[in-house]
C-alpha cells in the first residue's frame, strides 16, 4: 500500500436492519460529520461465500450461522446491504466511534449503533452497522467486496489483466 493510503481507508456496511428502519440517509449524516470522503458505494446481494469470508474470524462462534443469515437480509427480508468505502485521515478510528461499540446496549447512545441498535432474543446483536476494525482487515474486506475499478482512488497496487470469454451484462 503506498504510505499516503496508510489508515485511511474503511468498509462501511449498512446493515440490513439499517436499511429496513429505512435509516440510511441517517447513517451517512451522521458519518459526514468525520469529513472523510465517499470514495466508493453501491448496493450488494449478499451470497453466502461473501457472509462467511467477510465474517471468517467468527465461523467458531455459536452465533455464526445466525449472523450469516442477519448479513444476508434473511432476519429482515431485505436481501440487500449498502456497502461504502471512506477515506481520509484517520478513517476507521473516526468512523468506529460514530458507529459505537458491538453490543449496543453498551454503546453510547449518541452512537448509531447505541442509538439504533438492539440485542434480538437469541443474543445476536443487531446493530445496524458494520466497520471494520482495523488497517488490516479494512484492506482485506475492500478487497473482498470491491473491484479496483469501482473505486475512485487508487488505495492499493494492482495489475492489468485481459480477460477472454468472460460472459458478462452490457446495456441494450
Ligand atoms: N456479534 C454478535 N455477538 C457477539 C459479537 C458479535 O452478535 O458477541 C455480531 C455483531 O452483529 C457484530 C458482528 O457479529 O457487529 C461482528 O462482530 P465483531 O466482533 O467483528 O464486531 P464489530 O467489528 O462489528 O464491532
Ligand atoms: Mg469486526
Amino acid at each position: 500500500m503506498s504510505q499516503d493510503n496508510k489508515n485511511k481507508a474503511v468498509l462501511i456496511l449498512i446493515k440490513p436492519d439499517g436499511l429496513k428502519k429505512s435509516l440510511t440517509g441517517n447513517i451517512l449524516t451522521r458519518l459526514s460529520e468525520t469529513k472523510l470522503e465517499i470514495v466508493a458505494a453501491k448496493m450488494v446481494r449478499v451470497s453466502r461465500e461473501l457472509a462467511e469470508e467477510h465474517y471468517r474470524h467468527l465461523r467458531d462462534k455459536p452465533f455464526f450461522p445466525e449472523l450469516i443469515k442477519y448479513i444476508q437480509g434473511e432476519l429482515h427480508n431485505r436481501r440487500k446491504v449498502m456497502a461504502l468505502i471512506y477515506w481520509g485521515e484517520d478513517a476507521i478510528r473516526k468512523c468506529r466511534a460514530i458507529a459505537g461499540s458491538t453490543n449496543p446496549e453498551e454503546a453510547e447512545p449518541t452512537t448509531i449503533r447505541g442509538s439504533y441498535g438492539r440485542i434480538l432474543t437469541t443474543g445476536l446483536y443487531e446493530n445496524v452497522i458494520h466497520v471494520s476494525s482495523d488497517e488490516k482487515e479494512a484492506e482485506r474486506e475492500i478487497k473482498l467486496w470491491f473491484r479496483p475499478d469501482e473505486i475512485i482512488v487508487d488505495l492499493y497496487p494492482t495489475k492489468e489483466v485481459v480477460e477472454k470469454e468472460c460472459k458478462h451484462k452490457v446495456w441494450l
